[in-house]
Formats: C-alpha cells, structure tokens, sequence
C-alpha cells in the first residue's frame, strides 16, 4: 500500500475540467495579471474568512512583508515571533531591516505563548507575528492583550490556516494583518506561488495595495516605494475554483485526524505516540499537518518510507539557530522547548481523500515499529 502525504494529482483529476475552463478563460481573456479574477477571489476569500478586505499578492512571503511594511516596521525594530515555523516568518523580519526577537513555543499545541512574548517585550518592539501553525490557532486573546497594553502591531501568519477558529471567530479577525499564503501544499493551493493579506483596516487595505504595485496609486504617481507583488490572474482563477472545495477537504483532513486519534488510541499507543492536542474549547483545528511526537523519529520514518509511507518533518532546525541568525547570539538550549519539538515531530499523511484503511496501515506500521 502507498500513503502519501498530500496527493496533489488525485486532488487535480477530481476537478481537471473545470480547473482546465477557468485557466483557458484567462487565456482566452489576454487579462493576465490582475483583471476580474484577482478581485473576484480577493471577495470571495475576505468573505469566506469573514473579513472585510482582502488583497492578492504574489506569496504567503509577500503577504508577511507587505503587511508588516505597511505597519511601518522598519530598521531597528524589533518583531516578536516563534521560533518553530517556517523560515519565511522571520525572513521578511530581516528584509525590512527590523530584528526577528525568537521566542519559545507551548509544547502541546506548538504555537507562540503569551508567557514567551511577555518576556521579550522591550521599548523597541514593534510587532507581534503570532503563527497558527499546523493549522491550529495561537492563543489570540491574551496575545491581543499584551498588544494593547505595549501598543503593539500583529500581523497573524494563517498561511498553514485558512478558516481556523479561535473562541468562535475565525483567524484573520484578531491581528491588524493576516497573510494567507496558497502555496500548491497548503489548505487552499494554487498551481504556482500565491498569497493574500486580509484585514479589516480600510486604509491598511489601501496601503498594502499601493505597496504590491510599486507604491503607486494612481499608476505612475508613487507615494513610496513598493514592490512588484501582485497575484496573477491564472492562479487566481485556479484558486476561485478550488475555494468552492475547501470545506470539503477541511473536512476530510479532520475526519482523517479523528481516525488516526482514534486509532493510536485503540492500538494503545498514546504514550509512544503524542498526538496533536487542542488546547482551547471552541476552537478548531484545519489539520494542515498532523504532526506526532515520537521516540526515535528518524528511526521511525526510515521504517515508514520502507512500508510506502510518506512522512515529513516540519521543522528539523528552530529558526533561532539557523546559520543566517548566528550574528543575533542565540545559544543552544536558549528556547528549550522548540529545540526539542525539532528532534521529535513527523507530519503523518492528511490528504484530505486518504481512506481509513490508510490511516490503519500507518498507524499499525507505527505500532509494528514499537513492538
Ligand atoms: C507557507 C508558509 C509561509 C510562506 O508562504 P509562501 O506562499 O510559501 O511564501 C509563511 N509562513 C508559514 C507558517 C508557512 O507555512
């Protein structure tokens, strides 16, 4: 049996057709970068997220830059963020010649704590980037405290996210700015790099959209300088199909989850096997990844790939000891938690289609492993 992590070409025969009409639509249209496309999914995202604006960009990257940048964070300040993400998030940090402040992550859910932010507070921070990593929302309550009271930015890195909820109310609601990103892996996925900021800050949405065509508004009369980030219509049109489906995988990653929680359960595994955990009631998790705590992971998923099992590891190296940083001084055994996470996590297959005998073979294969 093969167990793929994401199966992105089953995904793409479902829906071939009408993906195929959308792209040569465009094609036919010669409108190739921006047009009817871009603003049609800019609505109907910022609607599905229950958020008044949304903004097309070309990255779930460009997406973090352009909001942080509109926020004016710049040289010399300092953004508060996880250590255990993916790189983009403190990268564009350090484009904008502002200093990524690593923080320690809870060691159940994975995410940024409001603990870990508190302690690194100082006069010069600027930000906040709380991230929903996996797909499970940061605690966003005390997280928009703690911003208040300091007079803080938050921009919410959902791009592992989109339609999470935290206490009800979905991610993309809590921060000034949320980036989204549709990178082919994630929730949503484009055929090629794409991204979206939303918010509910009518002159934030203006400025952002100034910001992804130069700094222009009206073209050719530019008020700053800004960047080329815009959302190409093809990949627009794509994700304007695929969002009509997006319910239906969320779903299917969850039922997916509940098999694998349900299973390692049954099989008596769950002090070898640490499963994904939530952490706040009314909220909900749209299982980007299901990531597992294990003993001897790289043991495990030499042994998995051996038995046709797709794994990965997100992340192998917390951000704050990544060779680029070395000049920021950060030490081994500085953010604990995180340090551990690196050397224990394995992202499980989640395609949304994955059947229940899949999820068994995997579960059973892990269970063999510890026997
Ligand atoms: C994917 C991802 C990004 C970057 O998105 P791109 O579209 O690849 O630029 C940023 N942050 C997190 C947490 C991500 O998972």
């Amino acid at each position: 049996m093969k167990v793929p992590l994401l199966d992105l070409k089953g995904q793409y025969e479902e829906i071939k057709d009408e993906i195929q009409e959308a792209i040569n639509e465009v094609l036919d249209s010669t409108r190739y970068i921006m047009g009817e496309n871009v603003t049609g999914l800019e609505k109907e995202v910022a609607d599905y997220c229950d958020v008044k604006y949304g903004i097309g960009v070309a990255s779930g990257t460009d997406a973090l830059l352009l909001s942080l940048k509109a926020l004016e964070v710049g040289p010399g300040d300092e953004v508060i963020l996880p250590t255990f993400t993916f790189f983009a998030t403190a990268g564009v940090v350090s484009r904008l010649g502002a200093i990524p402040v690593f923080a320690d992550i809870d060691p159940v859910t994975y995410n940024i704590t409001p603990e870990e932010i508190e302690k690194r507070i100082t006069d010069k921070t600027k930000a906040i980037i709380p991230v929903h990593l996996y797909g499970q929302p940061a605690e966003m309550d005390k997280i928009m405290e703690l911003a208040e009271e300091h007079d803080l930015k938050v921009v919410e890195d959902a791009c592992q996210a989109i339609g999470a909820e935290y206490k009800g109310e979905q991610v993309g609601n809590f921060g000034d700015a949320t980036a989204l990103s549709f990178f082919p892996s994630k929730n949503l996925g484009a055929y090629g790099d794409a991204g979206m900021v939303l918010t509910n800050d009518e002159e934030l949405a203006e400025r952002i959209k100034s910001l992804r065509v130069h700094g222009a508004s009206p073209k050719y009369y530019h008020q700053e300088v800004g960047y080329n980030s815009r959302l190409d219509a093809i990949q627009a049109a794509i994700l304007r199909v695929k969002l009509k489906y997006l319910d239906q995988w969320t779903e299917g990653r969850q039922r997916v989850a509940e098999n694998y929680d349900r299973l390692f359960k049954e099989y008596d595994l769950e002090d070898k096997v640490v499963t994904p955990k939530k952490k706040v009631d009314d909220s909900t998790h749209v299982y980007h990844q299901y990531v597992v705590r294990v003993e001897n992971r790289d043991e495990l998923q030499k042994k998995l790939k051996e038995k046709g099992i797709s794994s990965a590891v997100y992340y192998p190296v917390p951000l704050h000891l990544q060779e680029c940083y070395e000049d920021l001084g950060y030490q081994k055994g500085d953010l604990p938690v995180a340090e551990k996470a690196c050397g224990e996590v394995l992202a499980l297959p989640i395609d949304p289609e994955l059947s229940e005998e899949q999820v068994e073979y995997v579960v059973d294969s892990i269970n063999n492993f510890y026997e």
